[in-house]
């Protein structure tokens, strides 16, 4: 029998191939370019916000003494003097007796303290001519329906910290303290390349003993989803020379290359071989099932250092062993504070589920709100748990991890990642 290394546990493999990762290097990028990037120093706003008072309401700009008194059935009646449109300056002052119409936003005109809101007078909402008069039938308070300077934010603030990822309310926040460009990580590179002399691209025909190749079409999704660069590099045939030929095109280009399949014990399973030529070997036994051959290795290119994955070539053993070891380093060159971040919950199984020999077991599983505690999951298997079966994978939206050796009874709680949104 081959002599082959211990398994190295989970938790362990995880912490070697996550250590000495750093974030890439920065670049400046524009704001409409930043989305989903990450932040690479604090970001401080020049601005104060709101910059000068305005109007948090369409309607009238007046005195609130002048209106103290008003009621529907005795309304206050003031002469409106002109209007103040988003946009503009104005060039009138509110004088005793009058009112200026004024719309969401504007610049609060001198000689009034509040906005009487449209609905509340006789004026008409919507696009309308100035009205001479308006009649006011609600009181509204000094200060009422304005915004005022420095209530959102303060000059010199600071608005978000470095690691932060730029979603949607990131960017609201810096394009409004008038960011036009920001400070970000590169985007890590993710060369994909499949492996094995039975792979057809999906779309053309299948000949005799062929199948189509998957794994690189999913890796390249789920790197991806992750925030890299993608490249798929296509099939590599399964000699040594030819994984190496491919490798070496791959490492100048990427900072990880992920390969598919060739990584286990087959007389044409080359991977770890070719990874110990371009770079230093570091592991390539994990007790996990799926996912038991996963080989990883980093090589130093033109003073980069490369992060290279050999996954199995069973299509949920790449699925899964990409969850557990690709993501977090690809999160980690992004700057990200977090290499772990799918959402960790404890699920009550509806099923007894066994564990393997020695080996934590990642299974795929549906969670669902648990119907007994409304905090709480329940999971249950979505299928066939074979590594090569991607039915069940499709329908998982999440996985558990079994403990070695563990013979777990319907009910027993277990720990789970949650994949996706629920359906
Ligand atoms: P290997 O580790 O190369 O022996 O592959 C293990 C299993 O995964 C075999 O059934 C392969 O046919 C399958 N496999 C390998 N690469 C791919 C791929 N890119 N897409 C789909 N299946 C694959
Ligand atoms: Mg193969």
């Amino acid at each position: 029998m081959a002599d082959l290394p211990d398994l190295l546990p989970l938790a362990e493999a995880q912490r070697r191939v996550l250590d000495g990762v750093s974030a890439l290097p920065t670049e400046v990028v524009g704001i409409a370019e930043a989305g989903g990037r990450v932040l690479a120093e604090p970001a401080q706003s020049a601005l104060t916000l709101p910059v000068w008072i305005n109007s948090a309401m369409d309607g009238f700009a007046v005195r609130a003494a002048e209106v103290a008194s008003a009621t529907r059935a005795q309304p206050v009646v003031l002469r409106v003097l002109g209007e103040v449109p988003a946009g503009r300056a104005p060039d009138l002052a509110v004088e005793p007796g009058t009112a200026l119409r004024i719309m969401t936003g504007a610049m609060m005109p001198d000689g009034a303290d509040t906005v009487v809101p449209v609905e509340q007078t006789d004026a008409p909402a919507g696009a309308s001519e100035i009205p001479a008069t308006v009649a006011v039938y609600v009181p509204t308070s000094s200060g009422e329906n304005l915004r005022l300077p420095g209530s959102d934010v303060s000059a010199g603030a600071l608005l978000l910290d470095a690691g932060r990822s730029l979603d949607a309310a990131a960017i609201a926040l810096l394009a409004a303290t008038g960011h036009g460009s920001v400070h970000v990580y590169r985007r890590p590179r993710v060369a994909v390349i499949s492996t094995g002399d039975e792979l057809v691209a999906p779309g053309e025909p299948l000949g005799p003993a062929q199948i189509h190749d998957s794994n690189s079409y999913a890796l390249a999704a789920q790197a991806v989803e992750a925030g890299a660069e993608v490249r798929r590099l296509g099939v590599a045939g399964d000699t040594l020379a030819a994984l190496v030929d491919m490798l070496r095109g791959a490492v100048a280009w990427a900072d990880v290359v992920v390969l598919s399949g060739g990584v286990s014990l087959g007389a044409h399973d080359h991977v770890k071989a070719a990874f110990a030529e371009l770079g230093s070997l570091s592991l390539w036994r994990v007790a996990i099932k799926p996912g038991r051959p996963f080989a990883y290795a980093r090589a130093q290119v033109d003073g980069r250092s490369v992060a290279l994955f050999g996954l199995p070539g069973n299509p949920v053993s790449v699925f899964v062993t990409f969850e557990l070891f690709v993501r977090p380093v690809i999160r980690q060159l992004e700057g990200r504070l977090v290499a772990f971040d799918r959402p960790t919950r404890m699920a009550r199984l509806t099923q007894p589920m066994r564990g393997s020999s020695g080996r934590h077991t990642i299974a795929r599983v549906i969670l669902a709100a648990d119907p007994e505690r409304p905090d709480g999951l329940v999971a249950r298997s979505s299928g066939g748990q074979d590594s090569y079966m991607l039915g069940s994978l499709a329908k998982a939206n999440g996985m558990i991890f079994i403990p070695p050796d563990a013979d777990l009874p319907a009910g027993a709680e277990v720990v789970a990642w949650e994949l996706r949104a629920r359906d």
